[in-house]
């Protein structure tokens, strides 16, 4: 299916943006050219997924629908027990409502957004165990979204092991710029976790993007297949948490599955009350249909290459302009390096969101801040938190934009990028929400 996208002129958006509060979340979609707000529950589905709709089981309990789905969790993922969620945040809600209490510590490689929310709603902690290298965006290794091993292995030994629920392992790692995490990687968190009698956690979004790059740059991993790989990342895995928006590509959806049917049973009740019975959680039928189909999709090479191919595109574009990003380019977005262009603005006038909304008024484009404003405050000093990178990331809807668009994006870009040292004046924030503020937040020109 295609849709028109309106061209609209800058002085459209600038009131527009003023209108929103300078908050790109609060546009009208209709307002925006080119969205990369999100690759979540963006991208288009296929002529056999539409099909699999058709087919939806709409039955309350028991439906054919969920019986498809449990079949592909089975069969490609290699997971026995699973409740459907109706996204991946609710997923996290069923299994941290179940196993994280106050004062508990749930180590993992930058947590996404929504996971820290729901440990930090909880009194536990988040632990950030990326590898350093991660803050370098110049720095060109290929699994730059790994666990320090070390640093992990210290909070293993420091915390006792009843106040780890968890570790939680986010492939690809998106804080971190889509960065992905090695076959390698896993295998040694997980002999750590297994040595301290700890659960891990696999928040698996984008785990098909993941497999993609052990493909491509893990040696050993060659010749083989995408789903080959997913099934050898998920054995090492005891629990998955699933946003099917992503990999999965369909528009709503998500699960949790298990290896511990004890675990599963005692889930339930948190999925009964939160989202649906255990066997539709939150989905249709026909929802659970098309989400069977898209992981199927999702895990072939040709569709994988094609996608994490367009993301590069954009990246040998930026390179040709000299606009700095979080090297190599992600599996489904590009992180800009915000910090390193907008070098005039200061840190408390929000740099990353400055750049996003930048863009936004060259040329219609919808990016996201992944910088102080997305990181919070901290939940004790109420202070703002400055994380150590402000990244404006450009996410790509799967199957929805062709390179023509690119150009564009690499085009507005370039111009932002020209005239920067004229850009010293940020935002200043007017009203925020206690937790996850980045959505509803809203901003005034800074001075
Ligand atoms: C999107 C995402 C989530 C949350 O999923 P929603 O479907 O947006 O609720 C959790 N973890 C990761 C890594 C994600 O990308």
């Amino acid at each position: 299916m295609v849709e028109a996208i309106y061209k609209s002129t800058r002085e459209e958006r600038e009131r527009w943006i003023k209108e929103a509060k300078y908050n790109l979340f609060n546009l009208k979609s209709d307002h925006v050219f080119i969205d990369l707000l999100t690759d979540s529950g963006t991208g288009a589905m296929s002529d056999k997924q539409w099909a699999r709709l058709m087919l939806g089981d709409e039955s309350y309990a028991g439906a054919r629908s969920y019986h498809a789905l449990k079949d592909a969790i089975r069969e490609i993922l290699g997971f026995e027990f699973f409740l459907p969620a109706h996204q991946g945040r609710a997923a996290e809600n069923v299994l941290y409502s179940t196993i994280v209490r106050a004062g508990d510590v749930l180590p993992g490689n930058s947590h996404f957004d929504t996971t820290k929310g729901h440990i930090e709603f909880r009194g536990a902690t988040a632990l950030d165990c990326t590898i350093d290298e991660a803050a370098d965006t110049s720095l060109e290794i290929p699994f730059k979204g790994n666990i320090d091993l070390a640093r992990l292995e210290a909070a293993l030994k420091k915390y006792p092991r009843e106040k780890i629920p968890a570790v939680v392992l986010t492939v690809t790692n998106n804080t971190a710029g889509g960065q992905p995490v090695s076959m390698e990687n896993i295998r040694e968190v997980s002999r750590l976790c297994r040595r301290h009698g700890v659960p891990l956690q696999m928040d698996s979004a984008r785990f098909a993007e993941n497999a993609y790059f052990i493909k491509t740059r893990e040696k050993g991993y060659e010749n083989r297949s995408i789903k080959e790989i997913v099934k050898e990342m998920f054995s090492f895995v005891d629990i998955m948490t699933m946003s099917a928006k992503k990999d999965a590509i369909v528009n709503m959806g998500g699960f949790v599955a298990f290896r511990s049917e004890e675990l599963w049973k005692r889930c339930q009740m948190f999925c009964i009350m939160n989202e649906g019975f255990i066997t539709y959680g939150g989905m249709s039928g026909r929802d659970m249909n098309a989400l069977a189909g898209g992981l199927d999709e999702g895990t072939e090479w040709d569709y994988l290459e094609s996608r994490v191919r367009q993301v590069a595109y954009l990246g040998e574009k930026l390179d040709e302009y000299g606009i700095p990003y979080q090297r190599p380019a992600g599996g489904h977005a590009i992180f800009v390096d915000a910090a390193r262009i907008l070098t005039r603005v200061p840190r408390e006038e929000f740099i990353a969101q400055t750049l996003a909304i930048e863009l936004y008024l060259e040329a219609g484009i919808r990016g996201v801040e992944i910088g102080a404003i997305l990181a919070d405050r901290d939940p004790v000093t109420r202070e703002n938190r400055y994380p150590r990178l402000e990244l404006l990331r450009l996410a790509f809807p799967r199957r929805t934009y062709t390179n023509n668009h690119v150009d564009v994006v690499a085009a507005a870009l370039k111009n932002v990028h020209d005239r920067r040292e004229r850009v010293t004046r940020g935002y200043v924030i007017t009203k925020e929400l206690p937790i996850m503020r980045h959505f509803t937040v809203e901003l005034d020109v800074a001075g």
